[in-house]
């Protein structure tokens, strides 16, 4: 295959996969990677130039008849097109397949939500993981933010979009929802809340998969209407108190998503939320030997220590409290003898021997394979 970007180009010779070593394996995804930035950047000009010319409905028409791409790609990819027009750096980096798609696109939807700093985003884009840079640019929104973020709260409140549709693929029955990142953490927090109560009820030699159990988490969720709320639901927001100035400042969720002020106060007066300032008693963070599982107070104090997975940086809702020095061994339920982690690097530590460790110089913990 050939390509030629708009003006750069990325050229991928065919080879026989089987044939290349692992490094060569390696180097030809890179290859590729390259050649998928610097055609999107083209059909992202392409799209861009019929919606300047005609319109944007237009565009997606073209896109979906000319490429058969379902509509939603297609709007996506419209929409992309027309941001870019005005992203001269990003535009650039994905021509010469120095940044992935999926990033570029993050930027584009900022520049859509607000001002951007774009050159610092895309230097970020170049060395970043997706997931990396998905939190960078939510930082960085708010950090530029005139308003406290409360104009990127508002859109995003005007975006929440839902369907329920018959799959024309398998004929099953699809639910998919976007919420705002405030409304999005109370039903993540709900429905890992669920899924651990699942957890504990099934037989251990015959487990859901991970898929399953939120499938079934969220069928219960909305068909059980016994109003009994799963514990651990309970949405973490912290923040941090200026003793100078003598206020609340920087408002983020458990995940580090930052978040109005405003927010925080309006929601620190419903009963179920955690406020920021955490002042739980000493005693409650060390359970000792009394109970195994981690309490719910336990749990908010790692979210906010740990901010997530401390091997892969999951978000808190996806993790579970693993005791350092095993219960079993006489390990404690104290909060300095947990950590939490996902289910996956939670096998990394059982089957593979990782070792928890903690970084002397940040204090935090971190996941290590073994010998490292
Ligand atoms: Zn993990």
């Amino acid at each position: 295959m050939e390509t030629t970007g708009v003006t750069g180009g990325v050229c991928v010779a065919a080879a026989d996969a089987a044939g290349l070593s692992d490094g060569g394996l390696r180097g030809r995804l890179r290859v590729i990677g390259q050649a998928e930035s610097a055609l999107a950047a083209m059909k992202a000009a392409v799209l861009g130039e019929i919606a300047r010319r005609e319109d944007a409905e237009r565009a997606e028409r073209a896109a979906r008849d000319v490429l058969g791409a379902p509509r939603r790609d297609a709007k996506r990819d419209v929409e992309l097109g027309v941001q870019l027009r005005t992203l001269d750096v990003v535009r650039r980096a994905l021509d010469e397949g120095a940044m992935p798609l999926a990033h570029a696109r993050l930027i584009a939807r900022a520049a859509a939500e607000g001002p951007i700093d774009e050159e610092m985003l895309a230097d970020a884009a170049r060395i970043q993981s997706y997931e990396q840079f998905a939190r960078t640019v939510r930082r960085h929104q708010a950090d530029v933010s005139i308003d406290d973020g409360k104009s990127l709260l508002d859109h995003q409140r005007e975006q929440r979009s839902g369907r329920v549709f018959t799959s024309s693929d398998n004929g099953m029955v699809v639910l998919g929802a976007e919420f705002d990142p405030i409304t999005g953490a109370q039903l993540a927090s709900a429905i890992s809340a669920k899924e651990r109560e699942l957890w504990r009820s099934e037989d251990p030699a015959a487990r859901r998969s991970p898929q399953q159990r939120t499938a079934d988490a969220i069928a219960e969720l909305i068909l059980e209407l016994d109003g009994k709320r799963p514990s651990g639901t309970a949405l973490l927001i912290v923040a941090d108190y200026d003793v100078v100035q003598g206020e609340l400042k920087r408002a983020r969720l458990g995940d580090g998503t930052p978040i109005p002020i405003d927010e925080l106060i309006k929601r620190a007066c419903d009963a179920d939320i955690l406020p920021a300032v955490f002042r739980a008693a000493a005693d409650e963070m060390r359970l000792g030997r009394r109970r195994r599982t981690a309490s719910d107070a336990q749990r908010v104090a790692l979210a906010f220590r740990d901010q997530g997975c401390v091997g892969c940086g999951k978000s808190p809702n996806y993790c579970e409290a693993h005791h350092i020095i095993p219960w079993k061994v006489g390990g404690r339920t104290d909060l300095n003898n947990l950590v939490l982690v996902c289910n996956g690097c939670h096998h990394h530590i059982h089957d593979d021997g990782w070792i928890i460790h903690r970084n002397r110089s940040t204090g935090r913990y971190e996941l290590r394979p073994p010998g490292s």
